[in-house]
């Protein structure tokens, strides 16, 4: 069965993390740090590494 509840959710963490990123570049919401290093892409998704909190997180590419 295709998880359809997990999609949504991680889809509608990917659309707020975008709207930050339209705002003023990337930045992790969490600690609203602006550090944030490129990490790795894996397939539609670039990741990002936050410098501040050490925690990497995931921007969907459009
Ligand atoms: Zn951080």
């Amino acid at each position: 069965m295709f998880p359809i509840k997990t999609f949504v959710s991680e889809r509608r963490a990917t659309n707020l993390l975008a709207q930050v990123r339209w705002r003023n570049g990337v930045s992790y919401p969490r600690c609203r740090a602006e550090s944030v290093i490129r990490y790795d892409s894996y397939r539609v998704f670039q990741r990002y590494l936050c410098k501040n909190c050490d925690r990497t997180f995931k921007v969907a590419l459009s």
